[in-house]
């Protein structure tokens, strides 16, 4: 017999209960369910996890997952919180309307500019990237990112905003943010 694999199918699709499993998307406390319980979900999350970390859809995924769509379930090798997280770091949120293809469109404060970045940089040159974090509501990987990117005279835009909307963060900036999470680092 003869199986015939479509490339184009990623690995969620066959397995849409796996991602939707509440325990997985939202893990409760370790305190709150049993050892048996606890065991269950680890080896359910590594699955779901290896099989995102493999599917060649992962970053257009996870960057959609986060920037476009406040989809539930466990997407990208993250959890619906992992995805806050990284909201909360790049300064936007999803708006629920939806407008677009794919659902809610973006919107939020939109990243910190690199200007500002810089500004601040010049304006307080001994700061640690802790401070500059503090003086601009943002996260220190945000600020690191920054001047990574001024070192290394590279600036790569973000695509261009909607008039009077702030621009969307670029694929690199959700990257970033992803590897500050604990998820990144699970085999
Ligand atoms: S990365 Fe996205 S598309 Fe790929 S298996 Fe995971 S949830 Fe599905």
């Amino acid at each position: 017999m003869t199986i015939v694999v479509d490339p184009t199918t990623p690995p969620c699709a066959h397995v849409p209960e796996v991602y939707q499993d509440e325990l997985l998307h939202s893990p409760p406390a370790r305190a709150d369910i049993t050892a048996a319980q606890w065991d269950e979900l680890t080896v359910k999350r590594a699955s779901a996890h290896r099989q995102c970390a493999g599917c060649p859809l992962m970053v257009d995924c996870l960057y959609r997952a986060v920037v476009e769509v406040d989809v539930s379930g466990f997407v990208a090798c993250t959890t619906e919180s992992d995805r806050r997280m990284i909201r909360r770091q790049l300064g936007i949120e999803v708006q629920q309307t939806a407008t677009t293809p794919y659902g809610a469109p973006r919107i939020g404060g939109g990243p910190i500019s690199h200007e500002a970045v810089m500004a601040a940089r010049l304006a307080h040159p001994k700061d640690t990237c802790h401070q500059l974090a503090e003086r601009l509501s943002c996260s220190t990987s945000t600020i690191k990112r920054h001047l990574r990117r001024a070192r290394e005279q590279s600036v790569v835009a973000a695509p261009a905003g909607v008039p009077g909307r702030p621009a969307q963060p670029s694929v690199e900036a959700v990257l970033d943010c992803f590897d500050e999470l604990e998820t990144s680092r699970v085999a």
